[in-house]
């Protein structure tokens, strides 16, 4: 049985001001049930909403890190930065830092190594674009990615894998449940076949415009093991009513 996971990526949103939505996240999520929940904010407001939420049932996540723990690279953020400021997981390989920063997946998959290192569970993702799926290149460009975005260290650690199609990110396309789950079986017989027992374990995501009234329908495909939510994991009561269809 894996445990799902219902993570919030505010991407480059948020003030002090959004404190509040993490302080209602918390009070919303009360004695939780059977989700885990993690809300990825920018960096700069990570140590505060860490403490915010210490002792709850939320965790709080970097949306990025470097492969190195330090040294001559202005504006970037080490793993170990992340989990000294009260980070426990970190995003990695999101399709628009792949897109804005030229990621490649050694990139990615060197990040990951260094989330490790960090004692940060990293969450990978994958995900075609819509030229892609129209070309009937999916399976084969997601296990790609997978296969360079993946360190082999994979076989003796916590991770997280999120599948995320480019042309359903913020564009309230959503995949039909039929090519998520025919993605999501894929990407669970890739990681139990290269990781054995880890790969079996570790939860696969769903992510692009994930909501309130679509998430209990996408949670309920197999292999699903949570969601990925960008806009609806601004507002409290969007994202908590989607933590509640995890139940
Ligand atoms: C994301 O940022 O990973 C994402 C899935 O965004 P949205 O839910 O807004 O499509």
């Amino acid at each position: 049985m894996v445990r799902t996971l219902i993570a919030g990526n505010w991407k480059m949103n948020g003030s002090p001001a959004s404190l509040a939505v993490i302080e209602a996240v918390v009070a919303g999520l009360g004695e939780g049930g059977p989700a885990d929940c993690l809300i990825c904010p920018p960096a700069t407001l990570i140590a505060q909403a860490a403490d915010a939420a210490r002792g709850s049932l939320l965790a709080i996540g970097g949306q990025d890190c470097h492969a190195v723990e330090s040294g001559a690279h202005t504006g970037d953020i080490a793993a170990e930065m992340l989990a000294g400021a009260g980070a426990s997981h970190v995003i990695l390989g999101h399709s628009e830092r792949r897109a804005d920063h030229n990621e490649t997946d050694a990139i990615v998959a060197a990040k990951a190594e260094a989330a490790l290192r960090a004692g940060l569970t990293p969450i990978v993702c994958v995900g075609e674009s819509l030229e892609q799926r129209e070309a009937g290149e999916t399976l084969s460009v997601i296990d790609a990615q997978l296969a360079g975005s993946l360190p082999d260290s994979f076989a003796n650690a916590g991770f997280v894998v999120a599948y995320e199609p480019i042309w359903a990110i913020g564009t309230g396309k959503v995949a039909d449940t039929t090519q998520i789950g025919e993605v999501h079986a894929a990407i669970r017989q890739t990681l139990a076949k290269r990781f054995g027992s880890t790969g079996e374990g570790a939860p696969i995501l769903y992510g692009g415009s994930m909501k309130p009234g679509n998430a209990a329908e996408i949670l309920a495909v197999d292999d699903v093991n949570g969601g990925l939510i960008g806009g609806a994991s601004l507002k409290a009561e969007d994202f908590l009513a989607i933590y509640a269809a995890a139940q």
